[in-house]
């Protein structure tokens, strides 16, 4: 059984069918997901995902919803680490791509998001886009029990940093193209004890769902890419991948 790390099972392209979608996904084998909220305006939405299909959730402000993020919204999530008892905080991190979004308040919010972790002995599901060393520098400032660099897109060198620091990374549809030898070499070499399956869906489609969203149930082929990348059985890739994500968050 897989379990998917990184799903935003609320996100609106899911709307029209969502509930046949969790389903083939679970007839795919999938036992489990993470879904991250991204923003306060969807932690009752991303709640309501844990209510209805029994999918496990994280709560945290997203760098590329910067925009829409108050102090305020920094004391409804304590809330809602305190009360509703997440698997991790998160999605948070940094986005140094997008053009607009100020670096310094993104390192701000992710560094009261990481204290909050500490506070709540939470692990932590990271954004980290065009920003591997600006995150890590967070990391070491604020050092937390581990989580997820999630769509990990960065060098030997940081994903070492990474797991030095307790965190597994998250491979999805990104590894299932030719063309991104530098993430299919990483997933192949990396310590198996290091990594995690996500889809990210509706984002990132894999090379067999160009142009659709990315639906939960590519969790099972996006595996078995990794497993002919690692000269794997699909079982054990299962089996190993489930183990940490177990590992990284407890009450999985
Ligand atoms: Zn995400």
């Amino acid at each position: 059984m897989f379990i998917d790390t990184h799903l935003h099972l609320d996100a609106a392209e899911f709307s029209p069918n969502r509930a046949e979608l969790w389903q083939a996904a679970r007839l795919a084998g999938v036992s489990q997901a993470i879904v991250p909220a991204v923003s306060a305006a969807n932690f009752a939405m991303v709640r309501q995902m844990r209510d209805e299909f029994g999918v496990a959730v994280a709560y945290g402000l997203h760098p590329m919803y910067l925009a829409e993020h108050t102090d305020a919204h920094l004391e409804l999530l304590a809330d809602y680490l305190q009360r509703e008892r997440p698997v991790a905080v998160g999605e948070c991190g940094l986005d140094l791509f997008v053009p607009g979004l100020d670096p310094l308040r993104q390192e701000q919010l992710l560094l009261a998001q990481l204290r909050l972790a500490r506070r709540f002995e939470l692990p932590v599901i990271l954004h980290v886009r065009r920003a591997q060393d600006q995150v890590l520098k967070c990391l070491r400032q604020v050092p937390v029990r581990g989580g997820v660099a999630h769509a990990f897109n960065g060098s030997a060198q940081q994903a070492e940093a990474f797991i030095k620091l307790g965190f597994c990374l998250g491979f999805g549809g990104a590894m299932t193209y030719q063309g991104s030898q530098r993430i299919r070499r990483l997933a192949a070499s990396l310590p198996m004890s290091a990594i995690v399956l996500e889809t990210d869906g509706p984002d990132i489609p894999p090379e067999w769902a160009q142009g659709q969203p990315n639906a939960p149930a590519n969790l099972a082929r996006i595996a078995g890419v990794l497993a002919v990348l690692r000269n794997m059985s699909v079982a054990d890739i299962a089996q190993e991948t489930s183990a940490n994500a177990r590992r990284m968050f407890v009450d999985l």
